[in-house]
């Protein structure tokens, strides 16, 4: 039994995080300004988006979406039930329907055909996950969405930094919200963005997100002459703050480096694995690469069950979770009769995260792998 306990996820924090979060406080503007602008820019870079826009967390950057796109009472929003269950919620929060539909059961992604298996007249949209960073396949869903005349939100939660057909997955999405818990790869401890390559839809969403003000706080602010501001539209306050930002631009700088080691150690992970029968982890779609925010192993025939399999790695000092959680299953959707969802049930059940982090050592994964090694034998 080993002495310290290896946790499922660390953000990687520096110094220069603590840095640049004292010099946005000392600089005296410390709501949504100038730091957060600087993120937009730079975040949109890297997820191969012409905009992006900063908020408060990827929920209500999809609550957003929502919104921009006009789903709402009468709509039917399909969402995968396999997702942390702030997706669902979303189509909730604007008064539309969200219908599930099953994934795929090497990626965890929704499919057209199991989009296709729930889709009636009153489909307005579809929010697609790219889940635990897996992607999904970006050239097929969405012109099968296009084709359907249905809108397509991407859920990009987790996968800042994973790429499809070699480019980040943000490139060529209509809108993808992004998020920046400290379970993501990067982290500004809470904060979310949105990107989208229509600039009004982004001048849409800053207003959004700030009360329905035809002018923002910082470019009032900005100005010589006094500016008057209109409120154009019943809106949120969903910004971010500039201490926040000051930090997610530090953490911008890791995220080329933080996938590449986490794709490093999972890669280690999939070959110790690979000897131990009845488990199967998580891998690359084929037009894909995965950043590995989660990397998640399924139970396939293993002689002895997931929820035993995450006490016996507890008691040897290493912190695993259940797979993703599968939102039909929650009491808050009780009265939800969803169509059979076979694959997503079998995911929730009988799958765990293992941990993945930038301070995991070799040693820190022999030891979770040989937990495993020895159950298998049991
Ligand atoms: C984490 C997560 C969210 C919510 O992100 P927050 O920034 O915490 O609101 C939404 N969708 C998915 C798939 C997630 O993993």
């Amino acid at each position: 039994m080993s002495e310290r306990r290896i946790p499922v996820m660390i953000p990687m924090l520096g110094e220069e995080e603590a840095q640049a979060a004292a010099e946005a406080v000392r600089s005296g503007w410390v709501a949504q300004g100038p730091r957060v602008a600087e993120f937009e820019r730079q975040f949109a870079t890297l997820a191969g988006a012409g905009h992006g826009v900063a908020v408060s967390s990827c929920t209500t950057a999809l609550h957003l979406a929502l919104v921009l796109l006009e789903v709402g009472p009468g709509d039917e929003v399909i969402v995968p039930s396999l997702s942390f269950i702030a997706t669902a919620n979303a189509v909730r929060y604007v008064g539309a329907t969200p219908v599930f539909a099953d994934v795929d059961l090497a990626t965890g992604n929704l499919t057209v055909e199991t989009v296709e298996a729930v889709r009636t007249p009153r489909t307005r949209a579809i929010i697609a996950v790219h889940q635990g960073g897996v992607p999904f396949d970006v050239v097929v869903l969405r012109s099968a969405a296009e084709s359907w005349g249905v809108a397509l939100v991407e859920d990009a939660a987790c996968a800042a930094g994973s790429t499809a057909y070699g480019k980040p997955v943000g490139a060529g999405a209509t809108v993808a919200a992004w998020s920046f818990h400290p379970r993501k790869v990067i982290t500004t401890g809470e904060g979310g963005m949105l990107t989208v390559d229509d600039r009004d839809w982004a001048a849409r969403l800053r207003r959004l997100r700030e009360h329905g003000m035809n002018v923002s706080a910082a470019d009032r602010h900005a100005s010589a002459q006094p500016v008057l501001e209109a409120y154009l539209e019943t809106a949120y306050n969903y910004r971010m703050t500039d201490i926040q930002a000051a930090v997610g631009l530090v953490q911008l700088g890791r995220l080329a480096g933080l996938v590449a080691q986490r794709r490093e150690l999972a890669a280690r992970y999939q070959e110790l694995l690979a000897d131990i029968d009845g488990l199967v982890p998580v891998r690359d779609p084929a037009y894909g690469e995965t950043n590995y925010q989660s990397f998640w192993v399924l139970l396939e025939s293993f002689p002895v069950g997931r929820d035993a399999v995450l006490a016996e790695l507890a008691a040897a000092g290493v912190s695993a979770r259940r797979g993703i959680m599968a939102a039909h299953l929650e009491p808050a959707y009780a009265e939800v009769t969803p169509a059979p969802l076979p694959v997503t049930e079998r995911l929730t059940r009988d799958s765990l995260i293992l941990p993945l982090h930038h301070a995991l050592t070799e040693g820190d994964q022999d030891h979770v792998v040989g937990v495993l090694r020895k159950l298998a034998s049991s």
